[in-house]
């Protein structure tokens, strides 16, 4: 059995990263051959892409004065290496809600320079709140769990102290929600996600209070290897380059997604297309007898990674095998959460007409009983 292809989506992509890239991301690609691929990244022609990309973020965010964007090699799980040994001075918190703020969360309790780590966790599909103490020097959330859809509002614990920082791990949802600077003291993330560009790099707005912090570890006795070392991604970030050599591709095609979003009313208008893209979805499966979202609480649904359960009539696997046949790819649910569940990636790249016509190949496949469990 086949889909009508009058049913297709324009483009296959709902995966939740890598993501959909932009034909436009590789035209631009193209462009740059061979002016700035294949040339030296410590150069004019990357370091002023490097400048643009910095200047775009500043201005996609609505940066205060002050706070810097900060890049470097190795993708946000090399962030988090990072922050354990650059950010984080002794006590943090943590809230873990699944896959990703799990990691984290593990990663700072086995390190063992640090002192109490505290994590707090919630069953997936729910999130934690904070319980703030002057113990703690470091707070840590993300803004979108990829792995669940869960998708909390965040801001500065009230009752921390004022010294603490508010760590926040973005990957997915930056470029794809708006944010306010004052919520944050590090909002981090990677390029294969809400920016459709691929991976490896890591990208991370510092606060004023976040750059201080990294000065004042590294006027410490602490080891800190230099590939992880926050204190010489600045330096290099500020002189428009990274440490080590980046992905040039990458960069550029990260570029011309933030002039994209910029181009068509900035961060706002990205916020709408992702809300308006997720809500086809939520509005879909609440319709659908077999179908509902897995989160329950609406507020925590997230706007950029759609989870959807269906009951035991409905095989979700085969559903996403049998879109997969027909190049409509990546809507598996995410493979430890064990669900019967599609999980669809509504990042800004995502055209909503195209979510709207993959409802429409589901129900295609419902009704065909090729899902049948
Ligand atoms: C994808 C993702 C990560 C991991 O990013 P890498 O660049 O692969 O290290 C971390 N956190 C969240 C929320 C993610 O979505």
């Amino acid at each position: 059995m086949e889909l009508p292809e009058n049913l297709k989506p324009k483009d296959g992509r709902f995966g939740s990263g890598p993501s959909k890239i932009r034909p436009a991301q590789l035209e631009a690609l193209l462009a740059a051959n061979p002016k700035y691929l294949g040339t030296s990244h410590r150069k004019k022609p990357v370091k002023d892409e490097v400048k643009k990309l910095r200047e775009n973020l500043r201005e996609l965010f609505a940066l205060p004065d002050g706070y810097e964007v900060i890049l470097g090699n190795g993708g946000t799980t090399a962030f988090w290496d990072a922050a354990i040994f650059g950010l984080i001075k002794d006590n943090a918190q943590f809230l873990s809600f699944g896959e990703f703020s799990g990691k984290f969360a593990s990663g700072a309790k086995a390190a063992p320079h640090l002192g109490n780590i505290d994590i707090r966790k919630s069953e997936p599909g729910t999130a934690p709140d904070f319980a703030p103490t002057s113990e703690f020097d470091v707070y840590a959330t993300a803004h979108n769990e990829t792995s669940t859809g869960v998708m909390p509002k965040f801001a500065k614990p009230v009752g921390a102290s004022d010294e603490s920082l508010l760590l926040v791990d973005a990957t997915s949802a930056a470029g794809g929600a708006l944010i306010d600077a004052k919520d944050f003291d590090v909002y981090y993330f990677a390029p294969q996600k809400s920016f459709g560009s691929d991976g490896g790099l890591w990208l991370a707005l510092f606060s004023p209070a976040a750059l201080s912090r990294v000065a004042d570890i590294k006027a410490t006795e602490r080891w800190q290897p230099a590939f992880l070392d926050l204190s010489i991604a600045i330096e290099n970030s500020l002189l428009d380059q990274t440490y080590n050599t980046p992905a040039l591709a990458t960069i550029l095609m990260m570029s011309n997604q933030v002039d994209w979003i910029l181009g068509n009313g900035g961060l706002s208008w990205a916020d709408e297309r992702t809300k308006e893209s997720s809500q086809v979805l939520y509005g879909w499966a609440e319709d659908r007898p077999f179908a509902q979202p897995f989160v329950a609480d609406s507020a925590l649904r997230s706007q950029v990674v759609a989870t959807i359960d269906f009951d035991e009539s409905i095989d979700a696997v085969k559903i996403a095998d049998f879109l997969r046949a027909n190049g409509i790819v990546d809507t598996d649910s995410y493979r430890k959460l064990g669900r019967n569940q599609l999980r669809i990636a509504t990042f800004p790249s995502i055209e909503p007409n195209d979510v709207r016509a993959l409802t429409k190949c589901i129900d295609w496949i419902i009704e065909n009983q090729a899902a049948k469990s």
